[in-house]
């Protein structure tokens, strides 16, 4: 099963949804790097059903 890793930046539109975790990181530090942005890297592979809880 595949994984779903979603990186934003917060300081700009810089979006990406990866299903490798590494590919993702890399995603991010790159971007991190380059702009010196915040990012934020979530791992939304295990939210079953987003919604249901309120
Ligand atoms: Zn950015």
């Amino acid at each position: 099963m595949a994984g779903s890793y979603h990186v934003v930046c917060h300081e700009c539109a810089f979006e990406g949804l990866y299903e490798d975790s590494s590919v993702a990181e890399g995603q991010r530090d790159a971007h991190a790097s380059s702009s010196g942005h915040r990012m934020s890297l979530r791992d939304i592979s295990s939210q079953e059903a987003p919604g249901l809880s309120q």
